[in-house]
């Protein structure tokens, strides 16, 4: 099979390379892939911005059918479709032990197209069948296939942010990660979600509206965005904010935009310090979370949510391509002139 492969540490060095096909070892799944998410990770990737063991083929956002097991997986059999985080956690370190698998603190752990293990970007790939959940019915592949961002945002929306049926809710940033975050949050029983963002995501407001964001700011032509939500909210301002788009400014408007006893959750990463007062914590007591990765129940609420049809995420996938066109695929990314970009060719 041919892989898009990260062949060697730097910046750039990816090409489709042939492979051997994977075979399962005896705890392991053989997935076919169906389709799979190119991720701003595979960016920092190939930019050399990220952890990742090279040569290794990337791709960590994928779902499929599974067409071998080894000896000893009972839980699956060839035919089911499946859906798995990109890390096998071990299991037995402390992080694991208290129930923080996402930050499992093994040395030579396999993470999924980044390190000791090859990734979706393939027709084929060999998972732990520990890591790996059923696809329920009526959740096509192709939504399944954005599942792993889903489940993160699961986890730092659901487990970490207290909302409220009819809380208001401001969501920073309408990319893959906002977007999610405003159906999540309206999943919750959100009475109003305001979406905010810059002039250049005003396409990405469209898409916001269609999966129930009420409102959309841009931050950078309204003259009082604070204003805006405080209108919203008769003055007292938002119940909770969701910080998704990295912005180092937006974490202070996030302290702005968020009510006296509010929350803040930060989603979005910023690679670099952020300037920023801290006082309005201490003076409006609010409360802060942070969150990484996914945990197994994560995964099962994402599907839990998809299968119900609490959330559709289908207006998220934007563009559908084949392997073979990556490169216009890491372009339409790199421009952000995408939301999710599948691959759902990968011969
Ligand atoms: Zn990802
Ligand atoms: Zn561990």
């Amino acid at each position: 099979m041919r892989g898009l492969m990260k062949t060697a540490r730097g910046v750039g060095l990816l090409e489709l390379r042939e492979v051997d096909d994977p075979k399962p070892k005896r705890n392991e799944v053989l997935i076919e892939v169906a389709a799979a998410g190119i991720c701003g990770t595979d960016i920092h990737i190939k930019y050399d911005q990220a952890f990742y063991t090279p040569p290794v083929i990337l791709g960590h956002e994928y779902s499929g059918k599974v067409i071998g097991v080894g000896e000893d997986v009972t839980s699956f059999t060839p035919g089911d479709r499946v859906v798995s985080p990109a890390t096998a956690y071990c299991g037995k370190c402390h992080q694991c032990k208290t129930g923080h698998m996402n930050r499992c603190t093994a040395k030579d752990k396999r993470i999924l197209g980044t390190s000791n293990a090859n990734g979706a970007f393939a027709k084929y790939l060999v998972v732990p069948d520990y890591i790996v959940h059923h696809v329920p019915k009526g959740v096509s592949l192709e939504e399944a296939a954005l599942a792993e961002p889903f489940a993160c945002v699961v986890h730092s929306v659901i487990d970490k942010t207290p909302i409220c049926p009819g809380d208001v809710v401001v969501v920073q940033g309408p990319g893959t990660m906002g977007l999610m975050a405003t159906q999540i949050a309206k999943s919750m029983g959100a009475g109003k979600v305001i979406v905010t963002g810059v002039t250049a995501d005003n396409w990405r407001f469209d898409i916001a509206k269609k999966i129930g964001a009420d409102l959309t700011i841009d931050v950078q032509s309204e003259s009082d965005p604070v204003g805006i939500v405080n209108a919203e909210t008769d003055g007292r301002g938002a119940d909770a904010v969701i910080e998704a788009s990295g912005a180092c400014v937006a974490c202070t408007q996030a302290l702005d935009f968020v009510k006296v006893a509010g929350h803040v959750t930060l989603l979005g990463v910023r690679g670099q310090p952020a300037n920023i007062d801290l006082d309005p914590i201490i003076v409006k007591e609010l409360t802060m979370s942070g969150t990484w990765g996914t945990l197994p129940s994560s995964w099962v609420t994402t599907l839990r949510l998809m299968s119900s049809h609490k959330v559709d995420v289908s207006p998220l996938i934007t563009h559908r391509i084949s392997l073979r066109e990556w490169e216009k695929g890491f372009e339409l990314m790199e421009s952000q002139k995408a939301i999710k970009i599948l691959f759902v060719e990968l011969e």
